[in-house]
């Protein structure tokens, strides 16, 4: 039961750090690689897994905090099959998704919007 609060409150948190990383990425990067880094600190102290939407604002290689239009450049593929390749800037790291159900969890970033 106490688990399950202290849960609710890293999530919470969790969260909080994020949208504030999201803001100042774009005044303060080093801020915002902070803020994203103590939040999924967090996440890896409780063992809560973060959510996808939140997941995809890490570099796959080195692990920092980008956000689409500042760190990292977004490509949509112009084959039929709807992806989008993402690049970070900071490490050239380049990977691929693929957008097939649920498209909309993205709108958030402003990347299928374009397309539909
Ligand atoms: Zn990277």
């Amino acid at each position: 039961m106490r688990k399950q609060a202290s849960r609710e409150i890293a999530r919470e948190r969790i969260e909080i750090l994020i949208a504030n990383a999201l803001h100042e990425i774009k005044e303060d990067d080093h801020l915002a690689n902070c803020h994203s880094r103590l939040a999924k600190k967090i996440a890896m102290r409780t063992r809560l897994r973060l959510p996808y939407e939140i997941r995809q604002l890490y570099c796959k290689r080195c692990k920092q905090f980008i956000s689409p239009g500042k760190s990292a450049r977004i490509r949509i593929g112009r084959s039929s099959i709807k992806a989008i390749r993402i690049t970070c800037l900071k490490c050239g790291h380049v990977y691929r998704k693929v957008l097939n159900i649920k498209k909309n969890r993205l709108s958030s970033l402003q990347v299928a919007s374009s397309r539909e």
